[in-house]
C-alpha cells in the first residue's frame, strides 16, 4: 500500500536531480501515512496556568504538532519550542462520534 512520492519518470525531466533526496521526518509534512487515519482527542495541560483542555477530533499526524501550537483557552499562552515550554499531553483517547 505504500505509495513512493517520487514519479520515476522524474528522473528523465530532470536529469540533475539525485535519484534518492534526503527527506527528514518531520511533524509538519507526512505526504502519506500508512495507518488509517483515525481522530483522536487531546488533553493537554497548559506549561503556564496547569489548566487542562481538550483539543477533539486530532489527526494523528498532528497529535504531536498541537501542543506547540494551540493556545490554552484559559491564559491564552503558547507553546515555546526553544524555551521548552510546551503544552503536556496528559490524556490520548480515540475521538468517537
Ligand atoms: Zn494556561
Amino acid at each position: 500500500m505504500s505509495r513512493k512520492a517520487e514519479d520515476p519518470s522524474d528522473e528523465q525531466s530532470l536529469p540533475s536531480e539525485p535519484k534518492h533526496r534526503f527527506v527528514p521526518l518531520s511533524l509538519f509534512a507526512s505526504p502519506s501515512p500508512p495507518q488509517p487515519a483515525h481522530d483522536w482527542d487531546a488533553v493537554l495541560r497548559c506549561h503556564n496556568c496547569g489548566g487542562h483542555f481538550t483539543i477533539r477530533k486530532l489527526p494523528l499526524k498532528r497529535i504531536a504538532l498541537v501542543p506547540q501550537i494551540a493556545p490554552c483557552p484559559y491564559c491564552a499562552a503558547r507553546a515555546s519550542a526553544p524555551a521548552k515550554k510546551l503544552h503536556r499531553i496528559v490524556d490520548l483517547r480515540l475521538a468517537k462520534d
